[in-house]
């Protein structure tokens, strides 16, 4: 087909949101103050962040780059530096901030290109060229790299083009702003009654993040002032807010309402929405393209236990806890013990009358000692004051994560051993073994039953500051490993056939990852149910987003998209709504209604990925997960690095569609 010339572009303006993340307060404290600070500063971040304020170069000499040893258990403290490096670095840096202290206006001016390459090579090891239009737009230093950079006056002017976001969590967030950015005509359906997603809904006791805060955030919305490295659910749950409240978007956001069904109608190329508002009022709507952004972890699973409506106390899950939900004194099970329930136990412990954990695989922890800690206050106040240092922080962390962790989970073919799957996930397994020996050295029957018998990474693992262990050992708290035989009115029944008595039963137990999109009807092309005539149980989509005979419809957050241990959830939702922007550009510019997935990339990019997955821990483990489908296919898993996943979606190919209408 042809693709008609489209008008030179002019770079969209992309909105305030970045300017309103990107204020910083003056420095005016004493030369002492700043000699404290920087002792409790990240060094490597600071020292390219002052190379750029100040254009000295010699903040990032040889001498001072961070050497950044393989991450095995543990992230190096200041990236491996030596004492010697790490003392002329705060030395460097404490006279570079009392200059730019004393002379703010020396340093202003956009800084050139050459001395951001500088900075980054300080921090990464590697080849610069092949990571830079990443690194750069992760770091988003004066620009926002991944603004569409046209608007539909551009490039198509008088059209009427609607899209509809299904979801106004991290992801859906992201899509408005950049659909916002392009001048489209968009409306947001949101079930709950404001934005966040999972962040709105999860408000257990303790509920946290456990991917580290500076990188789990938008690329165009870096926030400087997180009070935690791994900060709570109400601060996380606020920023996500204050993103959308300076994007100006709560305006197209239909709080309330659930989208139940959609429907294509091929003749006229749109999609039909069929949504209900909070008064159960159902009313049929018209887009030209849909994208939905309703997250995995979306549907609570209450795990398919027998007799489980007959319990006459308190059931609560997890995701949907409630707020009136009192445990003071009342005896407590806690049902599951994955990424939820690792908060919620030590969180409930003290409180509660008594605690009986019950655990059908333990997990595997990755030792954090600094997991709950708040991030000192010396570098809070870098954070505030010297202007990026946050974003090179977040740049570094990511970049740890990046090059550090995915080669842990590789299956080796000629590694041969009963549980782990290769040499260095076998260095990752002896390293965790170390901590839980450490944790339960005095407990030798907890340890026991806290030790996986299935591969590091072979599902999540959770970060563990020891807080685990220590509720483990207290008097009121049971972890009960015998298995749950059924639920009965009274508590729980395990298979040894002891009953357990309980007023409030916790259910841990995570999501239905695997049944994307449901429960929402999805009709295609040829009046193709997307569930059972396509799916069948077993989801797939080409590049997460897209799926044959779904014309116009794009998932963030599809199949085979979730990072299991290296980076975070964002980063990929990123890709994924940039792409789906390049895509819509590409369709408007061509003049046809609508643009399908051809089956031949589909079926390709899935044996692609679907191999990739078996040489993964998670993939070749025979462990359930929320990461494999009910035929044991890792549905939900992307198998290789982050660089390969921007470089996939880095380019809309106009060749992999069929463009109808
Ligand atoms: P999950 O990881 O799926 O864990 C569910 C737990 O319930 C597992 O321990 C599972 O045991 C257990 N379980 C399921 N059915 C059971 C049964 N019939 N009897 C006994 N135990 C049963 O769910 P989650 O903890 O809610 O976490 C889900 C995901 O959400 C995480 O992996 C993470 O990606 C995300 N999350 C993130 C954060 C964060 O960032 N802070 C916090 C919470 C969750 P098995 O292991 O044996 O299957």
């Amino acid at each position: 087909m042809n693709h008609p010339a489209t008008p030179p572009l002019k770079t969209a303006d992309s909105s305030n949101v970045m300017e309103q993340f990107s204020r910083f307060e003056k420095i005016d404290a004493s030369d002492d103050f700043i000699r404290k600070a920087v002792e409790e500063a990240d060094l490597p971040a600071l020292m390219a962040a002052l190379a750029m304020i100040t254009g000295d170069t010699s903040l990032i000499s040889e001498d001072l780059k961070p050497p950044t040893p393989p991450m095995i258990t543990a992230i190096a403290p200041q990236g491996g530096m030596s004492k010697e490096a790490q003392t002329k670095a705060r030395r460097l840096a404490v006279a570079a901030l009392i200059k730019y202290r004393d002379e703010p206006n020396a340093f202003e001016g956009k800084p050139p290109p050459a001395l951001l390459d500088a900075c980054v090579k300080y921090l990464i090891r590697g080849d610069l060229e092949e990571y830079r239009s990443l690194l750069e737009h992760e770091l988003g230093v004066s620009q926002d790299l991944g603004s569409p950079g046209w608007t539909l006056d551009q490039i198509a002017p008088q059209t009427n083009f609607r899209v509809a976001v299904i979801g106004a969590g991290v992801s859906g967030i992201a899509a408005a702003h950049r659909l916002q950015q392009a001048d489209l005509n968009f409306t947001v359906y949101e079930k709950n009654e404001e934005v966040g997603g999972v962040w709105w809904e999860n408000r257990y006791p303790g509920c946290r993040l456990d991917t580290p805060n500076f990188a789990y955030s938008l690329s165009f919305a870096q926030k400087s002032d997180w009070p935690q490295q791994f900060s709570r659910q109400p601060e996380i749950l606020g920023y996500l807010k204050e993103v959308a409240a300076s994007a100006g978007m709560k305006r197209h956001i239909r709080f309330g309402c659930e989208v139940d069904a959609m429907r294509f109608d091929e003749q006229r190329g749109i999609w039909t929405l069929t949504v209900r508002d909070r008064t159960g009022e159902v009313s049929q709507e018209e887009f030209n393209a849909v994208i939905t952004a309703v997250g995995i972890l979306n549907r609570p699973s209450f795990a398919d236990i027998p007799g489980l409506d007959t319990f006459q106390g308190r059931k609560v899950h997890s995701a949907a806890w409630a707020n009136d939900v009192d445990l003071t004194g009342k005896r407590v099970a806690l049902v599951g013990t994955g990424a939820s329930a690792f908060q919620i136990g030590p969180s409930i412990a003290g409180e509660v009358g008594e605690l009986k954990v019950f655990q059908r695989n333990p997990p595997w922890m990755l030792p954090t000692p600094t997991y709950h800690d708040d991030i000192p206050a010396g570098m809070q106040w870098l954070l505030k004051h010297v202007p990026y240092y946050g974003r090179w922080f977040r740049f570094w962390q990511f970049w740890i994560a990046v090059e550090g962790r995915l080669p842990l989970t590789e299956v080796e073919d000629d590694w041969n051993h009963p549980i782990s799957v290769g040499r260095k996930n076998e260095a990752l397994r002896q390293g965790c073994l170390e901590w839980l020996a450490k944790q339960y050295h005095d407990r030798p029957d907890l340890l026991e039953k806290m030790t996986p018998n299935y591969p590091p990474a072979g599902k999540r693992m959770l970060r563990d500051n020891g807080v685990w262990a220590a509720m483990l050992k207290k008097p009121n708290v049971e972890l009960n490993t015998t298995g749950i035989e059924r639920i009965v009115p009274e508590g729980i029944q395990t298979k040894d056939g002891v009953l357990h008595e309980f007023d409030v039963i916790i259910f841990a137990t995570g999501f239905k990852a695997s049944d994307f999109l449901a429960p929402m009807k999805v009709t295609g092309r040829k009046s193709k149910d997307l569930h059972q005539d396509c799916w069948a149980g077993d989801c797939r989509a080409y590049l997460g987003i897209t799926i044959p005979g779904f014309p116009n419809l794009f998932m963030l957050g599809g199949p085979n998209t979730a990072v299991v241990i290296n980076g975070s959830a964002i980063f990929s939702s990123e890709c994924q709504i940039e792409y789906t922007m390049r895509a819509i550009r590409d369709l408007l510019a061509s003049g046809h209604k609508a643009l399908d997935c051809r089956e031949d990339p589909y079926a390709s990019y899935n044996v692609w990925v679907d191999a990739g997955n078996l040489k993964r821990a998670w993939g070749a483990a025979r462990t359930t997960s929320w990461y494999k489908n009910q035929n044991g296919r890792a549905s939900q898993t992307w198998p290789f690095g982050l660089l390969d996943y921007w470089n996939i979606t880095a380019k809309f190919k106009p060749e992999d569609y069929e463009y109808l209408g």
